[in-house]
């Protein structure tokens, strides 16, 4: 039979820590990532026959949870026609024609394979457009691995980024200003002092890469408004949030419409797909019609596409929010509950169906407060749910995700290994 640590070993001999993305190694929580055989709905298996409640969720893509027949018939479909061409096919342009309906910001899209490279080809776009180098982004918000936005703030309000890796020249980090989540006039400040400068800010409109973080109602504003004054581009980087938080996503929720939107995650359906898009004006700069060079070997890729496609074709159909924001809150409300109860200290942030259960007593609203949470305490309560099957993200700064597939029993069996879980870690 094959376990999780026998498979550990032989992948660290071949693989930098034996994972192909960092946090699945468990670096943050401690402990062996159990190898995964298979998932169904709401569940995982591994590869020991062990079965887990899983609120990982890929990091955000599966909605409808695992291997919905819906999703798992439109890729065998397309996969019956062929694995990809190099060429225009229909599956491509009905996927953008429903991108171009659900945001109304969104004239013209590009489809391209990660999250990662809709924020890259997205700030070239706005530099090209603008004929500026300066971009905006915000301590906490993750965009992918791009080295102009893998920085971290220094203190300060208008302090430039200091790279959160080697390998990022200081020349490209000094493009990039990092200022505090949520924080309008460090906003100001920032325009005030070099506004003529500053291509694009880029900024998740819910943050999910601190822990769920959501954004003061003036926070969003005051970005429009100043991108605006100041001839410069607002990027939503709506990986997770689009299709999540509705339909129409964050821009929806919110009622702001960016110049720009990076899509991910949710519109794959479960495969490598990103896109970017916005007013058509914009988009016309990319090539082959405009001068700004970005291209993909398998950009469009029909199993992608056909996958994304019946995701939200399914989600446009069923409407399933209001049922999402219902789970939610009884998740959330039943968390804090059994925290309070264990006598633990902990802050539950919500925007719909993403959530973080933070250790910590104050309010959490940007990454100052985010990281004073307890994270050996989190740690903790993460083995302790594990040990109970409940998978959540192994590190206290991600969200749960919850799909269609996890029921009322789901969000019971998770309280119920919740109360347990928090009178172990009250110690
Ligand atoms: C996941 C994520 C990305 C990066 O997407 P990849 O497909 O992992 O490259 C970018 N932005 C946000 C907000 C994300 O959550």
């Amino acid at each position: 039979m094959k376990d999780s640590a026998t498979l550990l070993a032989r992948a660290q001999k071949v693989m930098p820590g034996g994972v192909n993305s960092p946090v699945r190694a468990y670096g943050a929580v401690g402990g062996k990532p159990p190898f995964i055989s298979r998932a169904e709905g709401a569940y995982l298996y591994d590869v020991e026959g062990r079965r887990y409640l899983d609120y990982v969720l890929s990091w955000g893509p599966l909605i409808l949870g695992h291997r919905h027949p819906a999703v798992v018939a439109a890729i065998e479909e397309a996969l019956a026609r062929g694995t990809g061409f190099g060429a225009p096919t229909e599956g491509e342009v009905v996927l953008a024609e429903m991108l171009v309906e659900a945001l109304p910001a969104v004239e013209s899209v590009r489809l391209v394979n990660s999250g990662t490279e809709a924020t890259m080809s997205a700030l070239r776009l706005a530099r090209a457009y603008t004929g500026r180098s300066k971009i905006v982004k915000f301590q906490g918000c993750y965009h992918g691995h791009v080295d102009y936005l893998l920085l971290q703030a220094g203190s300060g309000a208008l302090t430039y980024g200091v790279p959160s890796s080697p390998g990022i020249p200081p020349a490209v980090a000094a493009t990039t200003i990092v200022l505090p989540y949520n924080d309008s006039e460090a906003l100001h400040r920032c325009f005030a002092a070099q506004g003529g400068e500053i291509a694009a800010v880029i900024l998740e409109p819910v943050a999910g890469n601190m822990g769920c973080v959501p954004p003061d109602s003036s926070f969003l504003a005051a970005a429009r408004r100043l991108t605006q004054d100041y001839g410069s581009l607002l990027i939503f980087d709506e990986v997770i949030t689009a299709f999540r938080l509705g339909y129409g996503g964050a821009q929806q929720l919110y009622g702001i419409e960016p110049d720009l939107t990076c899509l991910g995650k949710i519109i794959g359906g479960g495969l490598p797909v990103g896109a970017y898009g916005g007013r058509r004006e914009i988009m016309q700069m990319v090539a082959p019609v405009g001068p700004v060079y970005q291209a993909g070997t398998l950009s469009g890729n029909p199993l992608a596409v056909a996958a994304g496609t019946a995701t939200l074709r399914l989600l446009q159909k069923s409407n399933p929010y209001a049922t999402l924001e219902a789970r939610g809150e009884a998740l959330a409300a039943g968390l804090a509950e059994a925290a309070s109860s264990a006598g633990v200290p902990v802050t539950v942030n919500r925007r719909g169906s993403m959530l973080t259960v933070f250790f910590t007593g104050e309010a959490v609203r940007d990454y100052a407060t985010a990281t004073g949470a307890d994270t050996a305490r989190y740690a903790r309560f993460f083995q302790a749910m594990l040990a109970r099957g409940i998978y959540l993200p192994p590190s206290q700064f991600e969200c749960w995700f919850i799909s269609t597939a996890h029921g009322e029993a789901e969000i019971a069996a998770t309280l119920e290994a919740a109360r347990a879980a928090f009178r172990a870690v009250a110690e």
